[in-house]
């Protein structure tokens, strides 16, 4: 009989990590989360508690890591990831993107685990290159708002091709582009989540600037999809994932109106310091590397979406 595999995913209780979290849970591996609550949420995760093969750790993992027993695979995921986050915890998010990588890093050498960094386009900043391809090496501000987390992720990737080129540790780095699906935070006050929660309230809709600026949207399965073979491949480089159906935020503002039948205003406030103006994956090296691709077109995912939103804020209103 085949032994379980074993992963620890930092960051499990956020948004992504949760949804990982079941992705490996559902796959039969055990699975320990770790998380110090400080933008993840334990709602995320509870109905895993108290499942067999589910282990939730209130910690740090900027701080000493240790984890009795042998461990496979390490994703770190831990991390503030909204703009409004990084503005609130800038220190902690440059922590736990470099003394964070740094201890989750140790932890994998000393396992013998397989790493994987959560990385991200914003080390692509506000691109001179479009789409953005994995080879860019991007147009950062490093002492701007956006700065905390763009440097740390560029750190992070820097510290983790050091630990493969000095240690020969087997590592993986996903850039990932904006994701979005059930369990973001209803007001992290990223585009999506405050779309849909303005729309759901009939509040206006803030869209920043002129809402000209793109982006791109990946729907979360498909995210963990790819997440999971960029794990499972023998490729060590940095790889996006992410979908490239790339569209304007005033689109996207509509876009949200439309799937939730709402009546709300538009109205337009002032555009946040070091805002990228335009933002697309490249994902032919995931295409051909991976064979991935994302399914779950825009129509679907914010369907989705909206159903958890529309749960979630009747529930804050009882
Ligand atoms: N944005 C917006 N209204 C909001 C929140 C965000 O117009 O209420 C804009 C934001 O200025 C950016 C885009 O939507 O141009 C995506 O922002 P988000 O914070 O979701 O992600 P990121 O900027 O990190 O891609």
């Amino acid at each position: 009989m085949s032994k379980k595999r074993r992963v620890i995913i930092t960051g499990g209780a956020g948004f992504i990590g949760s949804h990982l979290c079941d992705f490996f849970m559902a796959r039969k591996w055990e699975v320990v989360c770790m998380d110090n609550l400080l933008t993840g949420s334990p709602d995320n995760v509870a109905h895993l508690l108290g499942a067999p093969g589910f282990t939730f750790m209130d910690m740090d993992v900027s701080g000493f890591l240790h984890l009795a027993g042998p461990v496979d695979a390490i994703l770190h995921f831990a991390s503030p990831a909204s703009p409004i986050d990084y503005l609130e915890h800038p220190i902690q998010t440059l922590k736990v993107g470099s003394l964070g990588t740094h201890k989750a890093l140790g932890l994998a050498r000393e396992k013998k685990a397989t790493f994987l960094l959560a990385s991200t386009s914003e080390v692509y900043g506000d691109p001179q290159v479009h789409p953005q391809q994995e080879n860019y090496w991007g147009n950062v501000n490093p002492i701007g708002p956006r700065g905390v987390y763009d440097e740390a992720k560029r750190f992070a990737e820097a510290l983790t091709m050091a630990y493969h080129r000095s240690h020969g540790l087997d590592t993986k780095i996903v850039r990932i582009f904006n994701t979005y699906g059930p369990r973001m935070r209803i007001s992290d006050g990223r585009a999506i989540p405050s779309f849909l929660s303005q729309a759901i309230q009939g509040k206006p809709l803030t869209v920043y600037g002129d809402g000209t600026q793109t982006r791109s949207f990946c729907f979360v399965s498909d995210l963990a999809e790819g997440i999971y073979r960029l794990l499972n491949s023998r490729y060590h480089l940095p790889v996006n994932l992410g979908n490239p159906q790339e569209m304007t935020i005033l689109q996207m503002a509509r876009e949200v109106l439309r799937v939730t039948r709402s009546g709300s205003r538009i109205v337009f406030r002032p555009l946040p310091v070091d805002d990228p103006k335009v933002r697309q994956p490249c994902i032919t090296l995931a295409r051909r590397l991976l064979h991935w691709s994302p399914k779950v077109g825009l129509n679907r995912g914010l369907r989705e979406t909206a159903r958890d939103f529309k749960k979630r804020l009747a529930a804050t209103r009882r």
